[in-house]
């Protein structure tokens, strides 16, 4: 494999040519109109325009993509996360065209791919899936039945599903009818496919999810877990690794569990098992995600491996070059999903430039973006700026590189999540480890809010802010007002803001 053409955009695509360049393999990037000056395309060693600004013009076009792959001699295809990267026909495709296919089997992706399916698979192979129908519900006295029997409340779930989409928790048993109809809808718009079913929906849980890794000999390894719960709409922004939550024998138990669900559908390369784990200790199978995930750094620093590098081993045919019993987990990793988002205005994407970027640097940390000072945030894709990962000797020594990190982060143009991830992070909620997939919803953003709201803003912040609105870095002082309060030593930035405005 001398050549990888890359079949994303953004922080993944850079992300995987870093790898390939350090393995002297040659990289081809692909672009829609949008992302031409992006920096996936200045960096790779080739490039080829695929057309278009929405996904299905460019980077959900295989044909076209396989097109350039053929066009520009390149030798394999690494999909990164979202796009093609979990759908099997893709997969398939790629490999009949002679070209290497740097995932798991297209199989593999089919058995997992449904949400139904992977749980009948699961069922089959002794793995605890979380009490649900066994498919999907043809009628709302199906699901009404099920939700007597394990009892309200209960989560309604496309089968296809993915990013929280078609997803509804119901309380009781008279909005059931009301809120499958919904689900259905949302799910047929989004996936094109309206089959919904019925899970327990459990209270509190944790989102606990183990990386797992497979050759093509039929040795499979996990490389510890991470923590993902700290999520808003059910979509992770904090991550770390290991979970303060995970004990030895439980992170034992949950890997064992997760190889045997990657044997159960004859897995190859990396992928991840996803698990609630309730307060009991008792952990289930949620879904099995068949690619590389965005959050994949934090395993990478607890580990010293490089899962991309890994994975094109993998795909080249070679055994996996470490055992078991070779993995070693060293330290604490955090990262923080930077999205270009207004947090209170209900985490909606906040497009437009990033006019001042100074993202933070020093000891222990990572940074993983796909954008430069100038870049566009556009409503094409997904808004996330960087992921941000902080690397300590332990967990707490993680949290406070962190805190100092986004403590230094400056961006101006668009608002960020920055102060409001800074705010869960020096909060007790996060800090004694004892959170759960809804402890942002219910605790932490309405006291954000509330913060926010009694944030007094001084007369020299003002002063700052009119000084960057005149320069367009801040369209309004109610914008700026809340992108200042979103930064807790709100003064010392703005006073940063201003100093660097004057200087250039
Ligand atoms: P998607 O594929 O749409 O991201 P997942 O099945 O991975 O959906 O679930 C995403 C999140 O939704 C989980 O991390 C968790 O917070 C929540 N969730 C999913 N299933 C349940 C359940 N049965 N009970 C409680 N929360 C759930």
């Amino acid at each position: 494999m001398k050549s990888v053409l890359i079949a994303n955009r953004g922080e993944i695509a850079v992300r995987v040519a870093r790898t390939c360049r350090e393995m002297g393999i040659r990289t081809v990037a692909v672009y829609s109109d949008v992302d031409k000056n992006s920096l996936h395309v200045l960096e790779a060693d080739q490039t080829v325009a695929l057309g278009g600004s929405t996904p299905a013009e460019s980077y959900l076009d295989q044909a076209k993509i396989i097109d350039a792959a053929k066009r520009t001699g390149a030798d394999a295809i690494h999909p990164g996360y979202g796009f093609l990267s979990e759908n099997a026909g893709f997969a398939e495709r790629v490999e009949k065209s002679g070209l290497i296919w740097i995932g798991p089997p297209a199989s593999a992706i089919t058995k997992m791919g449904s949400k139904t399916e992977a749980r009948a698979l699961m069922i089959d192979a002794k793995v605890p899936v979380v009490p649900g129908t066994r498919g999907a519900v043809s009628n709302a006295q199906e699901a009404i039945e099920f939700a007597k029997k394990a009892g309200f409340p209960v989560l309604l779930k496309a089968a296809a599903g993915g990013g929280g989409k078609g997803m509804r928790v119901v309380r009781n048993e008279a909005d059931l009818e009301a809120a499958l109809g919904a689900a259905q809808r949302e799910a047929k718009s989004a996936f094109g496919d309206d089959a919904v079913y019925v899970e327990k929906y459990l209270e509190e849980p944790k989102h606990i999810e183990v990386q797992i890794f497979a050759d093509k000999h039929g040795n499979a390894i996990y490389l510890g877990e991470r923590e993902c719960s700290m999520q808003r709409r059910h979509q992770k922004i904090i991550e770390e690794a290991p979970s303060a939550a995970v004990s030895p024998e439980l992170r034992k138990s949950m890997g064992e569990t997760a190889v045997m669900a990657a044997k159960a559908c004859g897995y190859a390369n990396a992928g991840t098992c996803e698990f609630l784990l309730d307060k009991t200790g008792a952990y289930y199978f949620l879904e099995m995600n068949t690619r590389l995930q965005v959050e994949h750094p934090v395993t990478e620093l607890v580990t010293g491996l490089d899962l991309v590098r890994l994975q094109i081993e993998v795909a080249r045919g070679n055994k996996l070059p470490i055992k078991q019993e070779d993995v070693k987990l060293r330290g604490h990793a955090v990262e923080v999903r930077v999205y270009a988002e207004d947090v209170l205005g209900g985490f909606l994407p906040s497009t437009g430039k990033l006019s001042l970027w100074r993202p933070p640097s020093g000891p222990g940390l990572r940074e993983d973006t796909g954008m430069y000072e100038g870049s566009e945030i556009s409503r094409f894709y997904d808004p996330m700026i960087s992921k941000l990962i902080a690397f300590g000797e332990n967990r707490e020594a993680a949290i406070d590189r962190m805190l100092r990190a986004l403590s230094e982060y400056f961006i101006a143009g668009v608002m960020t999540n920055i102060g409001f991830c800074k705010f869960v992070l020096e909060r007790d909620e996060f800090r004694s480890g004892n959170f759960d997939t809804g402890t942002i919803e219910r605790i932490l953003l309405p006291a954000y809010r509330e913060y926010v709201e009694n944030c007094e803003v001084q007369p020299d912040w003002l002063a700052a802010a009119i000084a960057l609105a005149n320069r367009q870095y801040y369209t309004d002082v109610t914008f700026f007002k809340r992108s200042m309060a979103d930064v807790q030593s709100g003064w010392k930035t703005a006073g940063r803001a201003a100093a660097l405005n004057n200087h250039g």
